[in-house]
């Protein structure tokens, strides 16, 4: 298990299916058990679908299990770039997802009785005046184009009283966005698949998909197994096995640390935080009154040796108070993104789908989206349809060149957070 506070703190009540079961034919195999699989795999069961998760390592191991928890609204461009784009049809569509994504997140923890520390309150908070003379605006079109009103300013003198640190430029809270505990919520969505039925295999790797007489079979470290539909949902973690998601999903990785338990309140009345920086800083408040604090993204495979430094050489950038503040948990974990920032939903081959490449919004999306996927295969296509049509190309530089073209340019623009 990676040494997360998550994996630390979050107790794991259900077991999974035993591997060395006779029969491993299905109507839908999910390769991938975090939110998106895990998700899917529930619309799936509890529409009477006999389907299973296999999982290369455990249930959480990924993305899912590591993040800043951070549940943020709309995607990593904002209305007016779709409106320009994509058309104002179409913008309106992908906001109607976005915002259904949050309806869903709420609903599935009321209606599985998932307790996992949901709280609203998010700031976006401006690294320099240009920035927050931009999310002002942004605030405003979000507001008379899309009735969104859940948004409110702080000022560059509250942010102290807000956000305990004088390092940003003023912020804006929305309070439809928020945070919570990623994996809590998916090992209670992990434990109503199993009630409904379907199977989780882990420590079940799938090394090749391959259609066999009309089905798909699926070779893994346990045996073979057969669909009639794969769901592709392994996102950063998906290392080889399909060139045409890889050609358009790569991975970053992001690094996370948790400081002990704090005597005062760091973020008194907000949830979590981000900023607007390229390289991104990314916090909340746990429910044990800890800071959780992301910063500080690499591009190769290579992490850094000394993680817990590495990520709170930024902490103590926007928090100088926590120079003596013990750092308890570090991690790294890694994220699909795409080349223009945007998901990729796709049938890849015949009855082959996939939903990845979040690019940093996947708390909020994996949930929604791996439902949206097990809807498609239901019959019901629409915001299947919808998202199809976001533009993703392949990334450039092929198989060879593209994890240098990629460190190239991330690169360059993380040189201009350091700018004014
Ligand atoms: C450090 C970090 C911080 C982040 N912070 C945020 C945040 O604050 N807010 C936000 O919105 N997003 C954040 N993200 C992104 C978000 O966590 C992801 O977008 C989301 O969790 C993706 O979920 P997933 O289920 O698609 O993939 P994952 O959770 O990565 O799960 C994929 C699973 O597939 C399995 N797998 C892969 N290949 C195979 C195979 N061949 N056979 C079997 N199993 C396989 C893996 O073992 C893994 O368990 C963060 C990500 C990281 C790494």
């Amino acid at each position: 298990m990676p040494n997360t506070w998550y994996h630390s703190s979050v107790e794991r009540k259900f077991l999974t299916t035993n591997a060395a079961i006779e029969d491993k034919n299905f109507d839908v195999i999910i390769i991938g058990g975090g939110l998106t699989g895990a998700s899917a795999a529930l619309e799936l069961a509890k529409n009477g679908i006999n389907c299973a998760i296999i999982e290369a390592k455990k249930i959480g191991h990924g993305a899912s299990g590591r993040n800043g928890g951070l549940v943020c609204s709309g995607y990593r461009h904002d209305q007016s770039w779709f409106e320009e784009k994509l058309g104002n049809q179409l913008a309106k569509d992908l906001w109607d997802i976005s915002e259904a994504a949050k309806k869903h997140l709420v609903s599935i923890l009321s209606e599985y009785n998932i307790d996992a520390d949901y709280q609203s309150g998010l700031a976006f908070c401006a690294h320099n005046q240009k920035m927050f003379d931009y999310l002002i605006n942004d605030k405003m079109h979000l507001e008379t184009k899309y009735n969104y009103q859940k948004l409110e300013i702080i000022d560059k003198a509250n942010c102290p009283n807000e956000l305990s640190t004088n390092a940003y430029f003023g912020a804006i809270i929305d309070n439809g966005a928020g945070k919570i505990n990623p994996l809590k919520l998916l090992y209670g969505i992990a434990q109503s698949v199993l009630k409904y039925g379907a199977k989780i295999f882990e420590n079940t790797k799938a090394n090749s998909v391959s259609y066999i007489g009309g089905k798909i079979s699926i070779n893994t470290n346990n045996g073979d197994f057969t669909a009639k539909e794969v769901l592709f949902c392994g996102d950063g973690y998906l290392g080889g096995i399909n060139p045409k998601i890889e050609a358009k999903v790569m991975p970053i990785s992001s690094f996370v640390i948790t400081t002990e338990k704090l005597d005062f309140d760091i973020l008194p009345n907000i949830a979590g935080a981000m900023d607007t920086k390229f390289v991104v800083n990314y916090f909340h408040k746990t429910h044990d009154n800890r800071l959780l604090f992301g910063g500080g993204e690499k591009y190769t495979p290579k992490w850094p040796k000394d993680i817990k430094n590495f990520v709170r050489n930024n902490l103590l950038k926007i928090y100088p108070q926590l120079e003596n503040v013990k750092i308890d948990y570090a991690w790294g974990g890694s994220l699909g993104i795409t080349s223009t920032r945007l998901p990729f939903v796709a049938e890849v081959e015949k009855n082959i789908y996939t939903a990845a490449g979040y690019s940093g919004q996947g708390v909020l999306f994996s949930p929604f989206f791996g439902t949206i996927l097990a809807k498609k295969l239901l019959g019901q296509k629409r915001e299947f349809a919808t998202l199809e049509k976001l533009p993703v190309p392949n990334f450039p530089g092929g198989q060879m060149l593209r994890f240098p073209f990629l460190t190239a340019a991330m690169s360059y623009y993380s040189i201009l957070d350091k700018l004014p």
